[in-house]
């Protein structure tokens, strides 16, 4: 299992100069109070956005919100970190929360089996801007490439785990165009 991490902490850092990646250190993250891994490729990936807050367009916005939405997780949720895996911001870059193979706090039924990516803003009536999109896109390929992610994994919007809104109506739209995305997904 040792070695097992090891492999995973090498390949999650591959991904990060290969995506520039913005790493909890660099955002001044909070500790975790409980981490808990999952082993092997991550077979689902699950789209959100924050709805709240805003979109952030310059990467000092964007650490103000990843610090906004942590806080919300852990004072007002009381988890025990950010619930998401990654956060794509306005700025194009991505933003670590808990990172590859750590169960997360965002979709029941697949928080011990995907990699959840939130876009920051509200997606109802608007898309991402194309940035944001490219860098979800390259992020999971890389993803797939270094195999962290399954090759033949499935994509989902949150919705189809739990009843809400998001990802917002147009994201969900787009999201439903791509390769992997799958009508029928399989919670555990
Ligand atoms: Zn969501």
């Amino acid at each position: 299992m040792f070695k097992l991490a090891g492999v995973v902490l090498i390949l999650s850092v591959l991904v990060s100069e290969n995506s520039a990646l913005i790493t909890r250190a660099q955002w001044g993250a909070r500790t975790s109070k409980s981490v808990s891994k999952f082993s092997g490729q991550i077979p689902y990936v699950v789209i959100h956005h924050t709805y709240e807050p805003a979109v952030c367009l310059t990467t000092e916005d964007c650490i103000a919100a990843m610090q906004y939405i942590q806080d919300l997780h852990m004072d007002q949720n009381g988890w025990g970190d950010i619930g998401y895996s990654f956060a794509v911001g306005g700025d194009g870059e991505i933003y670590e929360g808990r990172g590859w193979n750590v169960v997360g706090a965002h979709a029941p039924g697949y928080n011990s089996k995907s990699v959840g990516i939130v876009f920051i803003g509200d997606y109802r009536t608007d898309l991402p801007s194309f940035k944001m999109l490219k860098a979800a896109v390259d992020f999971i390929a890389a993803g797939v490439t270094t195999g962290l992610i399954a090759p033949d994994y499935k994509l989902i919007g949150h919705r189809q785990a739990k009843a809400t809104e998001c990802p917002g109506d147009r994201l969900f739209s787009e999201i439903i165009t791509w390769d992997h995305w799958t009508a029928s997904p399989t919670p555990n």
